[in-house]
């Protein structure tokens, strides 16, 4: 199969192009460099991985047949899309109808990677794919939250307009190597600040909580879905819930670090509770995942501690 992973270049596009070349794809990488790292895809490019300089939004040319499309170019951690708002919007809209446009040209097979953030703030748990979502259309978060509905809209659209073949993931909080220490997330947050002696900065009282679902898992639902025709939407995370504090004291008790947590204000429109319903994804994918938390952190710790100058690196301010 020839298959072109947009955002291939990020956290999680990388780690597909990985495993599509692993299987024996060709893969085409195509990246606007703007949330990812060229080294994530160093070794990947001395395998055969091509990579395309540009921005989805602005319109895409690719030689050649395609057989599939992942669309998984987006900025994905608040910080990120709190810094390019339009960007986040444009890649959404924009970005999401150039790369249905290209699956429909080739009759390819077409996976939108959604998110979680679809539901908003839950007044559903764990969240079922029938939910309709509680988003704040105006909030600091809706930028990515709108967009990827947006997304979902179009994508649906092209299914039922022009028959392609189009699926929909809805993935939930995932972490693993190959994360920037500074993205903000809270994973990647907490490992730096306690490798490095920092304060753990724990937002509101630490009660909220989320569903943290190891990088290599995510993965394998991914492929299951780019190598099947179902439309959609599907959950793929893990559906064991921790709080933001029961994680920062794993991430304490796995580095052994002596960092102190830090209390610091909520951001605005925090979802208070995540959790994914996996049954669809168990029955159409037979899909589950395998790696609890306490080891995807250890091999995430162990990944990150082999990087000094990842987690020295100044954050963005
Ligand atoms: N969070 C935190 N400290 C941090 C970064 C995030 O306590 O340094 C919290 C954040 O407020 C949220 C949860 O951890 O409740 C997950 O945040 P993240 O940005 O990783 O993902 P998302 O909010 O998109 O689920």
């Amino acid at each position: 199969m020839r298959i072109v992973v947009s955002g291939g270049a990020g956290f999680l596009g990388s780690h597909i192009c990985e495993a599509l070349l692993d299987r024996g794809d060709e893969v085409v990488c195509v990246d606007d460099w703007s949330t990812s790292s060229p080294d994530n895809v160093a070794d990947l490019v001395r395998r055969g991985l091509d990579v395309v300089a540009a921005d989805v939004s602005e319109g895409l040319d690719i030689d050649g047949h395609v057989d599939a499309v992942a669309h998984f170019a987006s900025p994905a951690s608040p910080p990120d899309y709190h810094r390019r708002p339009l960007a986040t919007l444009a890649v959404g809209s924009r970005g999401t109808e150039t790369m249905l446009r290209l699956a429909q040209q080739h009759s390819a097979r077409f996976v939108l990677a959604s998110t979680s953030e679809v539901y908003g703030d839950p007044l559903v748990h764990p969240q079922t794919e029938d939910y309709w979502g509680n988003v704040n259309p105006i909030g600091p978060r809706s930028v990515y939250d709108e967009a990827k509905r947006y997304a979902e809209a179009v994508t649906a659209a092209y299914a039922r307009t022009y028959g392609t073949n189009a699926g929909i993931l809805r993935i939930f909080n995932t972490y693993g190597p190959r994360m920037r220490a500074h993205d903000g997330r809270v994973v990647s947050s907490f490992i730096a600040q306690a490798l490095t002696g920092a304060p753990l900065t724990c937002y509101g009282d630490g009660s909220q909580t989320r569903s943290f679902c190891y990088v290599d898992d995510l993965v394998r639902g991914v492929v299951a879905m780019l190598d099947s025709s179902v439309p959609g939407p599907i959950n793929l995370g893990n559906p064991t819930e921790f709080t933001v504090a029961e994680l920062a004291e794993l991430v304490l008790q796995i580095t052994g670090s002596e960092s102190i947590v830090e209390y610091h204000p909520l951001p605005t429109d925090d979802p208070v509770r995540r959790r994914p319903d996996i049954r669809r994804a168990t029955q159409a994918l037979d899909w589950r995942p395998r790696i609890d938390l306490a080891e995807g952190l250890r091999r995430t710790i162990m990944w990150f501690a082999g990087r000094p100058a990842e987690l020295s690196h100044a954050a963005p301010a």
